[in-house]
């Protein structure tokens, strides 16, 4: 059947403008790295994409790498452009990302000129697209001049691959860097992507957060549910079907007692609050402002409702703020954390 977006999803969704830049981005964003690949039936990633804009989420991210196998979300992403997103180009931020291992040899990953933006033509070729919205340095290259990846960045911009470039996993130290660079090169430094959640607090550690509130920096915080633990989902045990069940990116072992103890008193605030789990821990991402957009990933279109109901409370008082942070310690979930360490 044909599908035509619900006529109220601007009223559904917050609107957050990205930094100092001219771009706006739905308070929440929906992720394709896992459920989109060839171990998910097309229908339910149609219905996950349809799901999403009807509620007004406009921005849709993706990588070269995601699948499995790697290129296949950018592949299915396509055909839904083709299909379901017909006529709607104009109303959707697409994003992708290259920096992980795409393809055999030394061009085939990290942050050389010739990966970057063979990588980028290869990701417009499989989405059917003449641009991206936004286009990512998925990690940083300790071993290439940061002048080359972010002059790679700005070629990919003038080129009309890409209309904005972003950074992703970088830490506080590096981003400065490749926000002078970029700055001097014309292209400016629109968003950063980094992993953040109350059980992963890097962001605050390193400084990034407050880095890219001086320099009117906008940010993604990618795994704001900690890949889906901080959600009742693991509360009784790893339940079939799930990330962990499936091994793949979410070690069970991760999901420690003590993670659990504190998703427990975390949700019974959650429920003080009015809202479930998955809605806190996104709220709790976006309080303040001081992060442009949470960008979740879902196994059904269930679970971008009920994320999407985040933006009903974005609000914390102190008391809940100090709360949080007495429930909460800190896990070792961060896979990123050796990028963002160089
Ligand atoms: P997440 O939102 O922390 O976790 C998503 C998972 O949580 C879902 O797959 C689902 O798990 C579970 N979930 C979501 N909503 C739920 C709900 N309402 N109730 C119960 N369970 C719920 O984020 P993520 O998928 O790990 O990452 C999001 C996006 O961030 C990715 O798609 C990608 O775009 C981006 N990302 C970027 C990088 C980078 O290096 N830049 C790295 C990782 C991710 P089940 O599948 O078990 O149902």
């Amino acid at each position: 059947m044909t599908y035509t977006p619900a006529a109220d999803r601007y009223e559904k969704m917050v609107y957050r403008r990205c930094g100092k830049s001219g771009l706006q981005l739905p308070a929440i964003s929906l992720g394709l790295w896992h459920n989109f690949g060839h171990d998910t039936p097309h229908q339910v990633k149609r219905d996950i994409c349809r799901t999403a804009f009807d509620l007004g989420i406009t921005h849709f991210d993706l990588a070269n790498n995601y699948g499995p196998p790697p290129g296949s979300a950018e592949e299915a992403f396509g055909d839904i452009l083709k299909t379901d997103f017909a006529g709607y180009r104009d109303e959707l931020i697409i994003s992708s990302k290259a920096g992980y291992n795409m393809w055999d040899g030394p061009y085939g990953e990290w942050g050389s000129r010739k990966y970057l933006v063979a990588s980028c033509d290869q990701s417009l070729k499989r989405m059917g697209l003449d641009y991206v919205d936004i286009f990512y340095s998925h990690r940083f290259d300790p071993d290439t001049p940061l002048e080359e990846t972010m002059m790679a960045l700005d070629h990919i911009v003038r080129s009309g691959r890409a209309l904005y470039v972003g950074i992703s996993s970088y830490n506080s130290q590096r981003t400065r860097e490749a926000y002078a660079i970029l700055k001097e090169l014309g292209t400016p430094l629109v968003i950063h992507q980094p992993s953040y959640n109350i059980l992963n607090r890097w962001v605050e550690h390193d400084g990034l957060k407050d880095t890219l509130a001086d320099l009117g920096v906008g940010s993604i915080a990618f795994t704001p549910l900690a890949q889906g633990i901080l959600t009742k989902k693991y509360l009784g045990g790893i339940p079939q079907g799930s990330r962990a069940a499936q091994g793949k990116s979410l070690d069970p072992a991760t999901i420690t007692e003590s993670a659990i103890a504190s998703v427990k008193a975390l949700d019974a605030m959650a429920q003080q609050r009015g809202q479930t789990l998955a809605q806190m821990a996104i709220a709790w991402v976006l309080r303040n402002g001081g992060i442009t957009t949470a960008l979740i990933g879902a196994s059904k279109p269930e679970q971008v409702v009920d994320c999407a109901g985040a933006i009903g409370n974005l609000d914390f008082s102190a008391a809940e703020l100090d709360e949080i942070d007495r429930i909460a310690a800190e896990e070792d979930i961060n896979l990123w954390a050796k990028s963002s360490a160089e």
